[in-house]
């Protein structure tokens, strides 16, 4: 058997350390098998799909030194390697199993489905797709297709019984169908959910095995019934283990930094973050902690991958990165990495522009520009002390900052001044005084180059990672003011 994975990150925001995680164990997969290993983007979800992200994913990849053998910037023979480039592949697919009486049509509306959940809830049941679509006669379907109604595809699940298949890793696993939904195939778009899409493009593509994270391991059954649906071979399953915070729970972003980008921008170097990367649920067989890729590549075997949650402790990723810049790097290389760090001309192009103007002489640049190109800023809770707004309403200001910048999907100026001029405006600041602590938590100073530019050139990682120590210096709220400001903050309705 020809060995071909793939890596199928949604282009929806930073890339995320669990894709290159991902990425990682299944290049690896695939090199120890003289395979090959795909990138493929899964971009239906049109709302939130993007362009800027796509790139992203492109360019933190490669600067982990993760290449891929196919994909959409580098083409191959089973492409196009975009989903928004196969929906007419969907379709054919969705309206087969149509007519094979697998999928069904479904015409419910959002405000009926919430009613019906509302009610199995009010019984104690747990919400779920009660079937309606089911009962509707071919004359009823064809009449409100004539009338334009709006509907989505679902598949049929059995009643009864339990879905059985096997894990790599785990040996063979059961779901009961009954936990099981008639899962929305085709969304009223027209576009695929991920489940159609990714089933037809790993049978399409080849995909012999599919190496992911544990999130997915309840949609394997699905998956299961589609490829028997269409009377094709399941490729191997794989889930891997979920990367942890510290305290166990599921890294996030709400706890941690976990963009690629965040340790690029933080001066880790690719080497030590794939080493890193690693490490998590696997080990060299000597126990070696110091390793390169093409020795992770040489010594892989998938079956050594532990499934105890790794955790993501950067303490730990600090010891390696210092590791490999005193024992890989000389003089000329480490002179190199700097540059190609920050110290370049991309990065001051970005920086003069701003500093021009408000120079008299060379040396006022350095202390002007020094937050730009450090890691998180030595504030504690009194450096917010020369704000005009007290400690509760800056603790406000910057957690609603946090979840509100969430929300911006592209990083440009003006999305990001619109956003967050909208919440200063929604919670009845100025926006001068809404800024302070914002600058406080960015710059380390109530004063520093224009703000918004200084978001741009920090990235969305950096930015989210100070604002949350912003936050933490000043306390960080408890679940239940979290769970209060969070109800408040719902009712400010900012988008
Ligand atoms: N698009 C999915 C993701 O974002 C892919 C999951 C899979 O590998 O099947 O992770």
């Amino acid at each position: 058997m020809i060995v071909r994975t793939r890596v199928a990150p949604s282009p929806t925001g930073d890339p995320h350390v669990g894709t290159a995680y991902i990425a990682l164990f299944n290049l690896c997969f695939a090199r120890q098998h003289d395979g090959c290993f795909v990138l493929r983007i899964e971009d239906t979800d049109q709302q939130r799909s993007n362009k800027q992200s796509e790139q992203t994913i492109f360019d933190s990849l490669r600067w982990l030194g993760l290449e891929w053998d196919e994909g959409p910037d580098v083409g191959g023979e089973f492409g196009p390697y975009r989903q928004s480039e196969r929906t007419s592949i969907y379709k054919k697919y969705a309206d087969q199993l149509v007519e094979a009486g697998h999928a069904f049509y479904c015409f419910a509306t959002t405000e009926e489905l919430d009613d019906m959940r509302r009610e199995q809830m009010t019984h104690g049941e747990t919400p779920k797709y009660d079937g309606r679509g089911l009962s509707l006669s071919s004359t009823e379907i064809a009449d409100r297709r004539a009338a334009g109604t709006p509907y989505v595809i679902r598949m049929k699940i059995p009643e009864q019984g339990v879905c059985r298949f096997d894990d790599m890793l785990r040996g063979p696993i059961e779901i009961p169908w009954s936990q099981v939904d008639m899962q929305v195939l085709m969304k009223a778009d027209g576009m695929p959910t991920y489940h159609l899409a990714n089933v037809v493009d790993d049978h399409l593509m080849e995909i012999s095995h599919v190496i992911r994270g544990e999130e997915w391991i309840n949609s394997a059954p699905k998956h299961q019934l589609l490829y028997e649906y269409f009377g094709w071979d399941m490729p191997v399953l794989c889930h891997m283990p979920l990367l942890r915070n510290p305290d166990k729970s599921k890294l996030s972003k709400r706890k941690n930094p976990t963009g690629i980008n965040f340790y690029r921008a933080m001066g880790y170097l690719p080497e030590a973050l794939i080493n890193y990367l690693g490490r998590m649920g696997w080990s060299m067989p000597d126990e070696e902690e110091k390793f390169s890729l093409p020795e992770m590549v040489a010594n892989f075997n998938i079956e050594d991958v532990h499934l105890g949650g790794p955790v993501f402790d950067t303490e730990k990723l600090d010891w390696l990165n210092g590791r490999w810049i005193r024992e890989d790097l000389d003089e000329g290389a480490f002179r190199e990495r700097l540059i190609e760090w920050a110290l370049n001309g991309d990065k001051l192009g970005e920086i003069i522009p701003l500093v021009q103007g408000r120079v008299e002489k060379f040396s006022d640049l350095a202390p002007m520009v020094t937050y730009l190109l450090a890691g998180i800023p030595d504030i504690d809770a009194a450096s917010f002390d020369q704000t005009k707004v007290d400690t509760q309403l800056t603790q406000k200001i910057l957690q609603y900052a946090v979840w509100s910048l969430d929300g911006v999907s592209e990083w440009h100026r003006d999305k990001l001044y619109q956003c967050l001029n909208e919440l200063a405006r929604a919670m009845d600041i100025k926006l001068k005084d809404f800024m302070e602590p914002l600058f406080i938590a960015l710059a380390g100073k109530s004063a520093a180059l224009p703000l918004f530019d200084s978001m741009i050139i920090l990235g969305p990682d950096l930015v989210r990672a100070r604002i949350r120590h912003g936050l933490e210096t000043l306390g960080l709220p408890s679940k239940k003011q979290l769970k209060k400001l969070d109800k408040e903050y719902q009712q400010l309705a900012v988008s």
